[in-house]
């Protein structure tokens, strides 16, 4: 079986149960894999999404999970489209927003839960799953573990730093799901997740689980939808093609580098931020510097010390090998706005302002180096019509409301505000 250590190199190395249960390891490092899996060959013959994401899992995940459960996993968890069409010329999207948030991090949080509660089934304990969202995760985390048994999900979030939709997405569940409103950041929340996980007090009384993109759980399943667009654009088992990911936290990127580290033939991948751009600039100038995070249109990628980086080393060493497959670019508001307007204009397609932060670094990618033919492929990440007020303020049109967003815009707000430091969460925590 493969087994995980941490990026810290302190902790004990972990059976992916382990790891999966823990989130964060207990020197505050990020379970990798120590051996990473090769891609078998039934991958490329898959037809459907979940036999596709199957095949990478039962290699990656090496028997942890008996295969018929796991297959099972996938079957549940993939069980909406994954559509990969050609946008224009040899820029291809893979829309990631098919599933009941609308945004690509359902993957990660539906697989990742089925997961855990594969393994809570065996044992009759309970866990609470803590989770700092800066939009999007929080509600996909919420929605995959929904009446999950033996699992609470507390969810922390900064106050009025995200949309209006995703606070109602994130607050109108209820049963074993509590939303915290935060009084502070993305980063205060993620910070005080971190603290309460070596929290001695805590640890003492409750078993804490993770389910941010930390979370080796949520990496691996985002790897399989690499493979799945690959398979939709490409012939032959050997023609590279180019992937470009709009980046916060880098999870999302990482689980491709995954996939590139496990086989799947990539020449390039393109990370794309918003003017949070700390990993472009480390691929720059090899200085690596965290910086509070500054609010954007692309507000799921506000992230000023994107927790994924530390396993971007892990995997590539140095900086030189990194710059051998990625390159960051950065994108303004203005120029978000200006890319989506454009691109609706010429084609007539509504892009999210985190798709659209990838389809303008693809732009810039083509003025460095010349269009080329190799496909690229943009992973969109989100429904346009979650960013409602930004798409209106690029192009004067109304956007269709999917389904399960509008049932969340119909419900009432329940949170509890909280003040942003360690003492306000522990309190909340301990007197549940
Ligand atoms: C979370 C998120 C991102 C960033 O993904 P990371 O894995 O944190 O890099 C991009 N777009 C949307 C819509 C998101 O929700």
């Amino acid at each position: 079986m493969i087994n995980y250590y941490s990026t810290e190199g302190t902790a004990d190395i972990v059976s992916f149960e382990d790891a999966l249960m823990a989130g964060l390891a207990p020197d505050r490092g990020l379970y990798m894999p120590e051996r990473i899996a090769t891609l078998p060959d039934s991958l490329y013959s898959s037809t459907t999404f979940a036999e596709c994401a199957y095949a990478a899992a039962e290699a990656q995940v090496d028997g942890a999970i008996p295969s018929d459960d796991l297959k099972n996993i996938c079957r549940e968890a993939f069980n909406f489209p994954v559509p990969v069409t050609r946008l224009h010329d040899s820029i291809y999207h893979m829309e990631l927003f098919h599933g009941p948030t609308a945004a690509f991090k359902d993957f990660g949080a539906r697989f990742m839960a089925r997961c855990m509660s594969y393994f809570i089934g065996k044992k009759s304990s309970r866990i609470t799953i803590l989770v700092a969202t800066s939009g999007d995760t929080g509600s996909a985390v919420a929605r995959g573990f929904y009446k999950v048994d033996g699992i609470d999900v507390v969810i922390l979030y900064p106050s009025g730093k995200v949309s209006h939709l995703q606070e109602k997405q994130l607050t109108t569940l209820g049963e074993n799901i509590t939303a915290l409103e935060v009084q502070g950041t993305f980063d205060d929340c993620q910070h005080m997740v971190k603290e309460a996980f070596i929290d001695q007090e805590l640890l003492k009384t409750m078993q804490l689980s993770s389910a941010n993109s930390i979370n080796i759980g949520r990496l691996l399943p985002q790897s399989f939808y690499y493979n799945w667009a690959y398979l939709q654009v490409q012939q032959k088992k050997s023609d590279p093609v180019i992937f470009c990911t709009p980046s916060g936290n880098f999870g999302n990127l990482t689980a491709g580098l995954l996939a590139h580290k496990m086989g799947l033939p990539v020449e390039k991948f393109i990370a794309a931020t918003n003017i949070n751009d700390v990993v472009p600039e480390y691929l720059e100038t090899g200085v690596f510097t965290p910086r509070p995070s500054k609010h954007t249109y692309s507000n799921a990628m506000d992230v000023g010390n994107p927790s994924n980086f530390s396993r971007m080393q892990a995997l590539y060493g140095s900086r030189e090998a990194m710059n051998n497959k990625i390159e960051g670019y950065n994108t303004t508001d203005a120029e978000t706005i200006a890319t989506i307007r454009s691109v609706y204009d010429r084609i007539g397609y509504i892009l999210d302002p985190h798709s659209a932060v990838g389809y303008n670094a693809i732009q810039m990618f083509y003025k460095k180096h010349g269009e080329c033919d190799t496909p690229i492929i943009l992973l969109e990440t989100a429904h346009p019509a979650k960013f409602h007020d930004t798409i209106h303020n690029a192009i004067d049109r109304d956007i269709e409301i999917p389904d399960v967003l509008r049932e969340a815009m119909a419900k009432e707000k329940h949170s509890i505000v909280i003040e942003n430091n360690l003492p306000a969460l522990k309190e909340f925590l301990l007197n549940r």
